[in-house]
């Protein structure tokens, strides 16, 4: 505690890196495998077994004794088999530390048990992993010691994509391709290579660990499943980017240094709106890079918690009635020279190639905008999305004054002649210096708003891995890249047709564009009007990965099959419905052998209390009465309610695993869960908190 540290030679000083690279590889293998890095060469086996043996070296110095493919399959989280870096003892007894480009490259892990949404049958269970040489290779410190982690790909026997991460990789080839093609028409012809930048922005909780054991609905589901709102909730604003409490601050210490020796550049931490709620955000990296960054990220703000004392909450809502938690999407596309496609510059209306990715990307997105919801569908979004904090289930773009004014322009009269400038921000201050104000304002209120020189998409959960979103970001906009690539390689006259092309997707995709409040309800109305698809729950989203239109859009680009989309489909159904299921019987669970007790314990205790009141002479015992009575009004509800509840839950099998479970779930069983909640908060509020078995919100969020 309290110790400096040097963050420059700290950073990165677990990550297998460039320069780490330049200097342990010999000359000729680093220069192979740069190509491979920076071109996808191929990497031949030679050139595996030179780089393998010295970061084998390297991770040993490093106090690693185990390697380890480092994947994210469908289940959400990483998935990781560990290997010691030993080989079969020799005569004399001893081992040697050995590691082949054969093991760095390629894993086997028996991988049976991994959600494939019927893709790949249990008796064909082959899966494997390759290596994502893009992405550095770590060492990773914790109980087990150290482990070499090398990010991979995870794929099925014939070739089908099993994880997030292959998929990534696919689109940001597609849209590295018809990037580059857009920006040869505007005359560069410099740059190698177009890549996605991503900054995901991360939110969490941070509660007591001693609360959080005493919280079975935590425990098992990561969310409270009951829980009466304290009297004071978020509503007087004093935690957002309120002063950070000494605890918390020593924890946000040690989780930036563990990001930092990982290489990942946490850079922003602030408490957010919510109590107890926080939000950490890296530098932005290459789309891949950031979604691993972020899983390594979500992994040290759960262990660093532990160590302190504390559990950390990744769950989208874990308490009714306060803000959820997300994870914004910060999006642009770069050249390997340091350009960003999504810079408009000073006077955008100039600004011709950017008017086109612009207009491009409106139209990427109203096109998809079912897909682009559904890329952000998760169970615990459900409760987050729509809810007055964070957008609402429908997609639309925030463009900001400037751009709007700029795209009139450009949809009434054909030209665009001006820009609107920032003016002077005033503060009627003498001693405060005067500057010039950004040409737009924010809105925090919308899902995927326009922010400068990015797109910010903040509809993401925050449990929820990054690549989803990214996948399709990358691939709508590489359609559409394509589509008017296509067109402007053949016209006569690029100048002309590049303007009509820019004022026909601004004129036919103006519905995707809104700049007002996202949370008023009339918002829902005109979204109505306007034929934008409104897609409430996860389940109401999940066709929009199989309809025609997807599967033409991902099979172009070689990003996704028919089957791997159908077998997504059919996860995300299962997902959904086991989630449910188990949020369904820890209720039950937790009414039956906690709640009713105490219920039940604290009428007696009313009840005696009457009959010694009564017994002591002719005294008024009405209160004690109404409370008996209401409490065990409230009683037999809740018993009625769990009764109904186990009736549904009950029937949840009988459905075949996939859609029809996953709609029965969300249509039947959602209900009767809140249908038990409403009577046992009731109770909260009435019953005596000596005798309430669990900690309540207030002392969850108030009292880290
Ligand atoms: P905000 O004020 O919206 O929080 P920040 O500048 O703090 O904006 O950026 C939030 C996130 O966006 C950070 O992760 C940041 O690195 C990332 N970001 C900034 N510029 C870009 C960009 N051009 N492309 C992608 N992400 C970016
Ligand atoms: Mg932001």
């Amino acid at each position: 505690m309290g110790e400096y540290i040097n963050v420059t030679e700290t950073f990165g000083c677990d990550v297998f890196n460039d320069s780490v690279m330049q200097e342990r590889l010999p000359k000729k293998v680093y220069k192979e495998l740069k190509k491979t890095i920076q071109e996808g060469k191929e990497l031949s086996m030679e050139i595996a077994d030179v780089v393998a043996h010295e970061m084998k070296e390297w991770a040993i110095e490093k106090g690693a004794t185990h390697y380890s493919h480092w994947f994210q399959p469908l289940t959400g989280v990483t998935a990781e088999k560990h290997d010691a870096f030993i080989t079969a003892p020799m005569e004399n007894g001893k081992v040697l530390m050995s590691f082949s480009g054969k093991e760095l490259i390629k894993g086997e892990p028996d991988a049976s048990s991994f959600p494939s949404g019927g893709l790949r049958a249990t008796f064909e269970a082959r899966g494997y992993t390759t290596w994502d040489c893009t992405s550095p290779a770590f060492v990773r410190h914790d109980a087990a010691g150290g482990t070499l982690c090398i990010p991979t790909a995870f794929c099925s026997y014939t070739g089908e994509a099993l994880d997030q991460k292959t998929p990534l990789l696919r689109s940001m080839e597609a849209v590295n391709v018809q990037a580059l093609r857009l920006i040869r028409l505007f005359g560069n012809t410099t740059s190698k290579k177009v890549t996605p930048s991503v900054g995901a922005e991360q939110e969490y909780f941070l509660i007591d660990k001693d609360k959080w054991m005493q919280r079975k609905d935590l425990i098992y589901t990561g969310r409270t499943l009951f829980g009466a709102m304290p009297p004071k909730g978020q509503e007087m604003d004093d935690h957002y980017l309120g002063t950070i409490r000494q605890r918390i601050s020593a924890y946000m210490k040690e989780v930036n240094e563990e990001c930092w020796k990982l290489g990942v550049s946490a850079k922003t931490q602030h408490n957010e709106v919510a109590p107890a709620q926080h939000e950490l955000a890296p530098i932005y990296a290459p789309a891949n890079i950031a979604a691993d960054h972020n899983q390594i990220m979500m992994r040290i703000l759960k262990k660093v918690a532990s160590r302190h004392g504390m559990r950390c909450l990744l769950h989208e809502k874990p308490f009714a009635g306060v803000n959820g938690s997300g994870k914004h999407n910060n999006w642009s596309l770069t050249t390997d020279d340091g350009i960003n496609l999504l810079e408009p510059g000073k006077t955008p209306h100039e600004n011709v190639q950017f008017l086109l990715v612009l207009t491009c990307i409106l139209k990427a997105v109203d096109e998809h905008a079912d897909l682009l919801r559904e890329s952000a569908a998760d169970v615990g979004n459900d409760h987050r999305l729509g809810g007055n904090e964070a957008p609402p289930a429908v997609i639309s773009v925030f463009l900001g004054e400037q751009l709007e004014d700029v795209l009139e322009q450009l949809i009434s009269t054909g030209m665009a002649t001006h820009s609107k400038k920032g003016s002077k921000l005033e503060t009627g201050v003498k001693t405060l210096p005067d500057f010039m104000k950004d040409a737009t304002d924010r809105n925090r209120t919308s899902p995927f708003a326009f922010t400068g020189n990015k797109f910010e998409f903040r509809m993401v959960g925050s449990r929820d891995s990054i690549s989803s979103c990214n996948v399709v970001l990358n691939t709508i906009a590489a359609e559409v890249f394509k589509e008017a690539c296509d067109r402007l390689e053949a016209a006569p006259d690029f100048e002309l047709a590049v303007h009509d092309l820019i004022k026909e997707y601004a004129t036919e995709h103006q519905r995707i564009v809104f700049n007002g409040n996202g949370y008023a309800p009339e918002w829902e109305e005109e979204a109505k009007r306007r034929g934008l698809p409104i897609l409430p729950s996860m389940v109401d989203a999940i066709p929009a990965l199989t309809t025609d239109k997807s599967v033409k859009l991902f099979e172009s680009f070689g990003v996704f099959t028919r089957a791997e989309l159908e077998s997504r489909a059919e996860i995300q159904y299962e997902i959904y419905a086991k989630a449910i299921n188990i949020e369904a019987k820890t209720m039950i669970d937790i009414a039956t052998k906690q709640i009713i007790p105490a219920v039940i314990k604290y009428t007696t205790v009313l009840a005696d209390s009457v009959n010694a009141v009564r017994a002591a002479g002719n005294i008024d015992t009405s209160v004690q009465m109404e409370l008996l009575q209401e409490t065990s009004r409230l009683l037999s509800e809740t018993s009625c309610a769990m009764k109904a509840l186990g009736e549904v839950v009950g029937k949840v099998m009988e459905y075949p695993e996939g859609c029809s479970r996953a709609v029965f779930c969300k249509e039947k069983v959602v209900p009767a869960m809140e249908a038990l909640r409403e009577p046992v908060d009731a109770l909260e509020m009435i019953v005596d908190k000596e005798m309430w078995p669990m900690p309540s919100y207030g002392d969850l969020i108030f009292e880290v």
